[in-house]
């Protein structure tokens, strides 16, 4: 169902309702931008002002965040996604967030325009088939071990429950370079553009870890056809709940979107 052969034509994914339908594809490049986490209503707020300030479209914002221990701040659960919804009344972007637990994907779903399933999950399979009967489009991120091939199939079990509205996220992938904490697969996008007809966007901010990556992997990004970036921004990095050390403020975010006009798309 993902690929080209069942479907030629490259796909847009709509994303919003009616009032504010943003599109993901091949005909634009799409800047989502918002905090890694929500943390209260003021840094929400702040934070989706700034991407929107920059040109941002779409608003990412974490309610429910699987962190590697245990003991690290995993998020506000159904009070960040009021947050977030309060946020789109108060900016008009419409969100996309992140569901861990396919139990979670009504309450997620009815507050989210677009849900995300991050790297540990994509091959969480009821999480996907809950995600594919949702109702809403998907964002699907490239588990950090998993191949391109392993990332389709999981995108496949999205669109068997009748949801074609995927859009795939490139966001690094594990391997022995330890520079950067994830090592960004750029080859990606032109790989599955080449089999799949989803869109395809890039996450430099989970990919690097590192702020000054942001900017040269997002021009990479754009450079090599993707359909948009997702970054991470915050009003006060130093003091973030989570991953401060890769989120943009806003005048590095803007000088991303100033790079995201300068470089067309490639055809
Ligand atoms: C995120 O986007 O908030 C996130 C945790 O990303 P990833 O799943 O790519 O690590």
């Amino acid at each position: 169902l993902v690929s080209r052969q069942h479907h030629p034509e490259r796909s847009t994914v709509w994303v919003g309702d009616a009032a504010r339908r943003v599109p993901i594809g091949p005909d634009t490049f799409t800047f989502i931008a918002g905090p890694c986490a929500v943390e209260t209503p003021q840094q929400t707020l702040e934070a989706a002002q700034m991407a929107q300030s920059a040109g941002a479209t779409l608003l990412r914002g974490g309610a429910y965040k699987p962190r590697t221990s245990p003991y690290a701040f995993q998020g506000l659960g159904v009070k960040g996604l009021e947050i977030l919804t309060d946020v789109r009344e108060a900016t008009g972007l419409p969100i996309v967030t992140e569901v861990v637990d396919a139990r979670d994907v009504p309450v997620v779903a009815e507050h989210a325009d677009m849900l995300q399933i991050g790297t540990r999950n994509m091959a969480n399979f009821g999480l996907l088939q809950a995600a594919g009967e949702s109702g809403k489009p998907v964002l699907l991120k490239r588990g950090m071990t998993a191949t391109i091939e392993e990332w389709l199939m999981a995108a496949e079990y999205i669109a068997q429950r009748g949801n074609l509205d995927v859009v795939l996220c490139e966001r690094g992938i594990r391997t022995f370079e330890p520079a950067t904490r994830n090592t960004l697969d750029i080859s990606a996008v032109p790989v599955v553009q080449a089999t799949s007809h989803l869109p395809i966007i890039v996450d430099p901010s989970h990919a690097a870890g590192r702020k000054d990556l942001v900017v040269p992997l997002s021009r990479a990004a754009i450079a090599v056809g993707a359909d948009g970036v997702i970054v991470d921004v915050h009003p006060r990095p130093e003091a973030a709940l989570c991953d401060g050390p890769q989120a943009l403020l806003g005048t590095e975010l803007r000088e991303l979107a100033q790079a995201v006009r300068q470089l067309p798309p490639a055809v």
